[in-house]
């Protein structure tokens, strides 16, 4: 849009007002990709448990198959929850984290609570976790913070190997807050490093899928990262393992 500015009836200049929508079609884009990844990642399971609960009710299930039928409906329910859940908890950090308190957080207290929760998982998966924390408060939103911690170190414990160790660490450098998760896991193949953070990328989508990932637990950590203005890195060997590194000011 352009306007002339007129002084005495005369041209004198012009007012050029230039938008540059790239970076809006681009997100109108990842919106678009967005809302149909989630209407095939929920259509799958919808369809799984519609077709089982139809054959039950149809009388076609032999009674000794009644439990196995049961337990997939189950298992395909769940999925969704969920799904649903990691797809709520992006939507609002999507939202810019405006309605979220802000604190002042002890990061090494999080992460201890955290591993705490998540032993259960790792005895499960004979995996041995531990940590190691220094004291280092960042002005965050506690909640976030959390799901950051969790879902790295949770992914740290499913994409282990039985025998195997997740070391989760917060330690402060200078004035950063640096947190480390560290596993000795089936890592993740060079190529594919880059795309991990992306919502709804998984690297095997079968191996994924059976240990019941959604492929959106990276992108809500990136994500929450970029709400702290902070910085997440990502090291990994396959066969080898995988630490993920965030640094987050601490003022
Ligand atoms: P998911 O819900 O599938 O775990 P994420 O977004 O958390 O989704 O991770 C995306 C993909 O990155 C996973 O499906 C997995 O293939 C890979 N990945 C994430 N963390 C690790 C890790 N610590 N070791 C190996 N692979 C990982």
């Amino acid at each position: 849009m352009s306007n002339p500015i007129t002084v005495a009836n005369k041209v004198q200049g012009l007012v050029l007002l230039l938008l540059d929508v790239t970076e809006k079609q681009q997100q109108e884009q990842l919106r678009r990709e967005f809302t149909a990844n989630v209407s095939h990642e929920l259509r799958t399971p919808l369809t799984a448990i519609s077709g089982y609960a139809e054959i039950m009710s149809q009388g076609l299930v032999s009674p000794e198959n009644m439990k196995p039928f049961a337990e997939k409906i189950y298992k395909e329910a769940n999925r969704m929850i969920t799904l649903i859940a990691d797809i709520i908890q992006l939507s609002r950090l999507d939202e810019k984290g405006a309605q979220f308190i802000r604190e002042e957080v002890a990061l090494g207290d999080v992460l201890e609570e955290v591993v705490q929760r998540l032993q259960p998982l790792a005895q499960q998966k004979e995996v041995v976790l531990t940590s190691y924390v220094e004291p280092a408060a960042v002005p965050g939103i506690r909640q976030v913070l959390q799901e950051i911690i969790y879902n790295l170190c949770e992914n740290a414990i499913k994409y282990n190997k039985p025998g195997g160790t997740v070391k989760a660490s917060v330690v402060q450098i200078g004035k950063h807050a640096v947190l480390k998760v560290a596993d000795t896991g089936i890592g993740i193949p060079a190529e594919e490093q880059p795309r991990v953070f992306e919502r709804f990328y998984r690297v095997d989508k079968s191996h994924s899928r059976i240990i019941g990932g959604t492929g959106l637990g990276l992108s809500i950590v990136k994500h929450g990262v970029q709400l702290h203005h902070g910085e997440i890195s990502l090291e990994s060997q396959l066969e080898k393992g995988t630490t993920i590194t965030v640094r987050l000011p601490m003022e």
